[in-house]
């Protein structure tokens, strides 16, 4: 595993702590919430619950969100219904992303929350043979690769869509 960085890298001391914190999008006096107001990327297959999404400016084909479709923060606040069907269907997306997607090496699930006040995750397929990305590492190779075009990256999760 390794940083997508040349080395070495210095740690620098964090930036002073901001409390209160700025308010993230769809909190009140944020900006409004991207997935409630349809202006995040619309939906490719959705069930009682959840909504799937392909990600825009991606490197990873395949990468996706899931979304769910009350405006809830956290997995604190889900809807108990919606809570006991997460788990499953991250099964089911894990499923049909290694049935689906060439050359995975393995699917992470990630979910950080820190822009947005609307319960979504990550999961982003790692390129088989890909040892660098490995763990925590993946998002950040994710983040440096050259993104794909979008309608590729669409395609992708268009066919983990159909095998859900
Ligand atoms: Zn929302």
């Amino acid at each position: 595993m390794s940083l997508p960085y040349a080395e070495p890298l210095t740690v620098r001391t964090p930036a002073p702590r901001v409390v209160p914190e700025p308010p993230r999008r769809g909190e009140p006096g944020g900006e409004p919430c991207g997935i409630c107001t349809g202006s995040a990327a619309p939906p490719l297959w959705g069930d009682d619950h959840f909504t799937l999404h392909a990600p825009v400016g991606s490197s990873l084909p395949g990468s996706l969100w899931l979304a769910s479709r009350v405006h809830a923060d956290s997995f604190a606040d889900l809807p108990a219904a919606a809570a006991a069907a997460f788990g499953p269907l991250v099964a089911r997306a894990e499923r049909a992303m290694l049935s689906t997607l060439p050359d995975v090496g393995r699917v992470h699930l990630y979910r950080w929350g820190d822009d947005g006040a609307h319960f979504h995750v990550w999961m982003i397929p790692r390129p088989l043979g890909m040892l660098d990305a490995m763990g925590h590492f993946l998002p950040l190779w994710e983040d440096v690769l050259p993104a794909v075009p979008d309608d590729e990256a669409r395609a992708a999760v268009e066919k983990v869509a159909a095998a859900l």
